[in-house]
């Protein structure tokens, strides 16, 4: 007799284990079946009177050694994990989600489909600033023989003292550029009353980085019939992009490009932090096109370049740099635009790495 060994102890640990998972187990049957139940009334399924009344009945029944703190928190956690049960995976499923669709999104935009496995590019200035202006930078694009043009009529600026953009002025300037050029224009909305302006004028809304959570502005743009570039938050997570592109979907519009445009971080070296790793998780997790836009990441000429080829290396379906015929008296974003020497180099370096095909649009 004497005390148990070691070896004893532990074949009991082992035993009562089975026992804890054969118990824990049992109870996730029942919870599915209750969820079954709760289902069909049409019940929501987490009750908080109900936990409470079942994690006292287990304190009052607690006789230690573990206090009724930890008990409570270890119960905790079966009755979470017992609720997820319930969760029937399809309603978890969001409509952006490639558990929901499989196959590639493709949003075509003046003829070149934007997801279909080739990357796209746009270029533009940050801001129209008048007609001459974009047209110049109009005619660079085109003479690559490339189709998307961008550029900011509304201008979320951090002061309200600097320049706004030239609103509707600046998408007829767009429009007339676009028409003369044979471009497609994707174009900043930052209200929902200007929707219907933007209707006419451009050929894809751009949500910026500031609005990503502007609910009533992702419902208005998921009604439209036109295709939607959402950027990611300044410091949205991926979840809440992706929750912001399932805001314009579950209105009906499923034309939506992500665009990855760099997250505040502590690191000062670059305007933000070019999250490249979003590029193949929002791949995986939606059937979305995705973007990069890798002058508002860096902020810095010299990183547009080897960033560009990060992102197509990755797998973006495109990227969007800002391009000024005279970047010094830009009235935005001077310091890191392209002038038209730097943009003919990057072009050139660009289809240079062979991470593009030939006649690429
Ligand atoms: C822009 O693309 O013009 C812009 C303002 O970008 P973001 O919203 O990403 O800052
Ligand atoms: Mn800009």
């Amino acid at each position: 007799m004497g005390n148990p060994n070691l070896e004893e102890l532990r074949a009991q640990v082992d035993a009562l284990n089975i026992e804890v998972l054969e118990a824990i187990n049992k109870r996730a049957n029942l919870v599915q079946e209750i969820g079954k139940i709760k289902g069909m009334q049409g019940v929501i399924r987490f009750d908080p009177v109900r936990e409470r009344q079942m994690l006292n009945a287990i304190t009052d029944a607690n006789k230690g050694p573990f206090e009724d703190s930890t008990i409570e928190k270890l119960f905790k956690e079966i009755f979470k994990a017992g609720l997820e049960l319930q969760e029937d995976d399809n309603s978890k499923a969001l409509l952006v989600s490639r558990k929901n669709k499989k196959e590639d999104t493709i949003v075509p935009v003046n003829g070149v489909p934007i997801g279909n496995g080739t990357p796209t590019f746009v270029f533009g200035p940050c801001s129209v600033e008048s007609y001459e202006q974009v047209a110049t930078v109009a005619g660079a694009v085109r003479d690559k023989g490339l189709k998307l043009l961008r550029g900011g009529a509304f201008k979320p600026r951090t002061s309200p003292y600097d320049f706004q953009g030239l609103g509707v002025e600046g998408l007829q300037i767009l429009k007339r550029v676009a028409d003369e050029f044979g471009l497609g224009v994707i174009s900043e909305i930052v209200t929902p009353r200007d929707i219907e302006v933007a209707l006419d004028h451009i050929d894809v809304i751009q949500i910026g980085a500031r609005n990503m959570q502007n609910f009533e502005l992702l419902k208005a743009v998921g009604q439209v019939d036109k295709p939607i570039l959402l950027k990611r938050g300044l410091s949205a997570t991926i979840e809440e992009f992706v929750g912001a592109a399932e805001y314009i979907m579950a209105q009906g519009n499923s034309q939506i490009i992500l665009c990855e445009r760099g997250i505040r971080t502590y690191e000062k070296a670059t305007r933000n932090t070019l999250d490249i790793s979003a590029v193949p998780i929002l791949k995986q997790e939606t059937h979305l096109p995705v973007m990069v836009d890798v002058t508002h990441s860096t902020g810095r000429k010299d990183l547009l370049l080897p960033c560009a080829k990060a992102a197509l290396a990755i797998g973006a379906d495109g990227v969007m740099a800002e391009v000024h015929p005279d970047p010094a008296v830009a009235l935005s974003d001077a310091a890191q635009q392209m002038n038209l020497k730097e943009f003919d180099a990057f072009w050139e370096e660009i289809l240079k790495s062979k991470l593009v095909p030939e006649n690429i649009q």
